[in-house]
């Protein structure tokens, strides 16, 4: 394997003067304002080896990606229940598409598509303050990635209850056939709010460790999940994290990753590595660019993929 430093280092350059970068997000206001030039790119090690290149410490709206972290902290307080409402088959349909949900009685397919997600989110809000969905999401999230800092970026949340209209039909259909339980308004809030969770590359990787570690945070040698459910959330990366792209994704780099239209992608590498990537712009399905790219590239000349022998 060649130095992953020199590696790590060279992908980022190569990437920053990539010609075609992707379409920013522009359905949600606040997120068509950030520039397509950066990239940026961290890696852990199981070692504990921490490579960075560009730009790994610029905070970006982690967006989907916060979905991984929502339904670890819904597993952990009632796993019967998140699989009641939601299922674990890929879409093969756009994140936010609508027509799937009415056509399956208002059952999202997995809990990474937003439909899902919003159904999870409603889990921890349920018949409480909104706030206290996010405040749980925000908590585990500091905690993995070390860093109290970490917060909701207040303005991006707001753009997106003001433009969230897919979302709110969504939620209201899920409501008209019972999936979700609160009020739809206040699920609706929790679920931008956790959205809008701004994070570096670096806080993202450090945030992934347990689940290249079995679910074992590094850092405090705690179990934040069991082994067998880090090893069924991977599978649901690979299958779904990345919507109707999910199979182009797993053919081209092969590992479990979760995705975001702030243009972030958390990549694991079971055993091996947790690797974050951040490039804002975006594919047609709402899947980073350059970051795809640069985990292609990873994965090749490591040898990190889940179907290598
Ligand atoms: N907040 C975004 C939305 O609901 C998240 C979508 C995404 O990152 N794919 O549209």
């Amino acid at each position: 394997m060649p130095d992953l430093a020199s590696l790590v280092t060279h992908i980022a350059a190569e990437m920053a003067k990539a010609p075609e970068r992707g379409r920013v997000a522009d359905y949600i206001p606040e997120l068509a304002k950030v520039s397509p030039a950066q990239f940026g790119m961290v890696v852990i090690t199981a070692d504990g080896c921490e490579v960075a290149a560009g730009d790994a410490d610029v905070a970006f709206s982690i967006q989907s990606v916060s979905k991984i972290f929502a339904l670890v902290e819904a597993l952990s307080r009632d796993a019967n229940a998140v699989w009641a409402r939601v299922g674990r088959e890929p879409s093969g349909s756009a994140f936010n598409s609508i027509v799937q949900l009415e056509a399956e009685g208002g059952r999202p397919r997995n809990p990474f598509i937003n439909a899902g997600a919003i159904a999870v989110t409603d889990l921890l809000s349920a018949g409480d303050d909104p706030r206290a969905g996010v405040g749980a999401i925000l908590r585990l999230i500091r905690q993995l990635a070390g860093d109290d800092d970490i917060a909701v970026d207040g303005a991006v949340a707001y753009s997106e209850a003001a433009s969230g209209h897919r979302n709110a039909a969504l939620a209201h259909f899920m409501k008209a056939h019972g999936v979700i339980a609160g009020p739809v308004e206040a699920t609706l809030s929790s679920y931008f709010h956790q959205c809008a969770i701004d994070m570096s590359c670096r806080q993202l990787a450090r945030a992934g460790r347990f689940l290249m570690h079995g679910g074992i945070d590094p850092a405090s040698g705690e179990a934040v999940v069991s082994p067998e459910r880090a090893r069924r959330i991977n599978a649901l990366m690979l299958t779904c994290g990345h919507y109707d792209a999910s199979g182009e994704f797993a053919f081209r780099v092969g590992l479990p990753a979760k995705s975001g239209v702030g243009g972030g992608i958390l990549a694991i590498a079971p055993g091996r590595a947790s690797i974050a990537v951040w490039s804002p712009g975006l594919s047609p399905q709402g899947n980073s660019l350059l970051g795809t790219a640069a985990l292609e590239h990873l994965a090749g000349a490591t040898g990190w993929n889940v179907f290598n022998p």
